[in-house]
């Protein structure tokens, strides 16, 4: 319990502090080992800094000792003469993105790397282990460089767990007694927060709650199937993932979607029955959106601060399989063990037997998700951009930006997407020199060669990075994507952990 809050305050000096420290290597690129480096300074640029106010044109950032030493005009700021140099005219600076659903694969070449060459400098791990943790005490400390992660503790599920024998860390829990001790033991692991899952009992989920209050720890994750959401938020659940059972709580006939989910029976690990049992309650909770009682459950969330996690980035794959492009480019970056586990969980779980009505019926749940958050985020829920990268066909780093055309396609405008993926999920996960571009905010950029205000797709064209002050330039950037083709395609690297939702046993075949 200590642990866990002096753990915090660990972290929350790591990255004070660790803005300053040296980073490892950077695949080969000139890494500035020893001090706090050169300062570097974007000129003549436009900063974004998603607030929601207007950009800044024509502005100097410079860039020292790991923060933004001041932004101002060309008269105003003076470069010193060993600054890095990057030139702003056209560009456009933004804060460096956070994915707040994400599962880290363990392969320390792959994933750091590609999170900070796609501009994502935080992130929040879902499924948290041993490995998770090292990384982000070694992030903190400043001996690798990744971007910076608060981190899950393994998933705390009812008994028995849809995840039994996935290969995905979790721990089973039965009844109060056992929910609170696992609570504990987690924290003492080193875990951030804890996250919940589907299949706990309200017994369990209660005392869960319980036990996370007493010792000051947030709880988040899966809304459990005997849980209602305006009532897991009113028990303290601080961040809800998915769109699965969250919206039978708007549904007008929410009674009857109780009733027939109370009676659903699942074995250990048998997720795919979990998900074939529930879709036609999904389908029904659709077709029965009430806007009355979704103005109640969505003001319980907001006046709560309950966060949603949409991730539909990962609920595009798996309700738009077809739609899934298996020769992506993305590919080349991940290992052939993930390559080869993606493809035959989207042949063999996600495409066969799919009649016409089932492809028909998922469209319309995918459409029907995206009403939904936009709904929520209208009524003022705070809404975080996550991938649930490490699930099939869900990419580190580059999903991040399809998450921001996911929201801008839910109806959210480009600045609201931004803001998902910068300052509301600083503000939700404590860090608050993060997700913004101000004096004295730690240095955490994206320089992107087009106006992401205009066309979100434009958060894609990154042209550098700066990570706790340290600059990735166009050319290192380009250096560190061939490392991590090569470090993928030397064949040595395991295949990836699984994740959660939709990530059954094929993935580690
Ligand atoms: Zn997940
Ligand atoms: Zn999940």
């Amino acid at each position: 319990m200590a642990a866990g809050l002096s753990r915090r305050r660990v972290i929350g000096a790591g990255i004070g502090i660790g803005a300053g420290i040296a980073v490892g290597t950077m695949g080969g690129a000139a890494a500035h080992t020893t001090g706090s480096g050169p300062a570097v300074a974007i000129t003549g640029t436009t900063v974004i800094d998603a607030t929601g106010a207007r950009p800044l044109r024509d502005v100097t950032v410079l860039v020292r000792g790991g923060r933004i030493a001041t932004i101002g005009t060309a008269r105003e700021v003076r470069v010193p003469a060993d600054a890095d140099v990057v030139d702003g005219r056209g560009k456009f600076v933004v804060p460096g993105f956070i994915d707040s659903h994400v599962h880290g694969s363990g392969q320390e070449e792959i994933d750091p790397p590609l999170f900070l060459v796609n501009g994502v400098t935080t992130v929040r791990d879902m499924n948290g282990h041993a490995r998770l943790y090292e990384w982000r005490d070694r992030v903190a400390a400043g001996t690798l460089f990744g971007p910076r992660s608060v981190v899950a503790s393994g998933i705390v599920d009812g008994d028995p767990s849809l995840l039994a024998g996935l290969g995905s860390p979790y721990v089973e829990v039965a009844n109060a007694r056992e929910a609170r001790a696992a609570v504990r033991q987690a924290v003492a692991d080193g875990a951030d927060f804890i996250k919940v899952y589907a299949r706990l009992t309200p017994d369990a989920y209660h005392a869960i709650a319980h036990e996370c209050r007493k010792l000051g720890v947030t709880f988040v994750g899966h809304t459990p199937d005997a849980i209602p959401l305006a009532e897991a938020s009113a028990a303290g659940q601080r961040s809800f993932e998915h769109i699965y059972t969250s919206w039978f709580d708007t549904s007008s006939q929410e009674k009857e979607i109780r009733r027939r989910l109370a009676k659903i029976r699942v074995g250990g690990g048998e997720y795919n029955s979990w998900f074939n049992q529930t879709h036609p309650l999904e389908v029904l909770a659709a077709r029965t959106f009430d806007p009355a009682r979704a103005r109640q459950v969505f003001g319980r969330l907001a006046a709560d601060g309950s966060h949603q996690v949409p991730t539909l980035t990962q609920h595009r794959v798996f309700d738009l399989p077809e739609s899934v492009a298996v020769h992506d480019d993305r590919l080349r970056y991940l290992p052939a063990a993930t390559r080869n586990g993606w493809q035959a969980q989207l042949e063999q779980l996600y495409l066969a037997g799919r009649s016409a009505k089932d492809v028909a019926e998922h469209r319309e749940l995918f459409r029907a998700r995206l009403h939904w958050i936009s709904a929520a985020h209208r009524a003022g829920v705070p809404v975080l951009a996550g991938t649930d990268t490490g699930t099939a066909y869900v990419y580190p780093g580059f999903s991040l930006h399809d998450e921001l055309e996911n929201l801008v396609e839910a109806g959210f405008s480009p600045m609201q997407a931004l803001q998902a993926a910068t300052s509301a999920p600083a503000r939700f996960l404590g860090l608050p020199d993060v997700g913004t571009v101000r004096r004295n905010a730690i240095a955490d950029l994206a320089v992107l060669d087009a106006d992401p205000l205009a066309d979100i797709r434009n958060t894609k064209r990154i042209h550098a990075v700066i990570v706790g002050g340290k600059l990735i330039n166009a050319g290192q950037r380009e250096h560190l994507l061939s490392a991590i083709e090569t470090a993928a395609n030397t064949g040595t690297l395991p295949a990836r952990l699984a994740g959660c939702a939709c990530t059954p046993a094929l993935a580690a075949a």
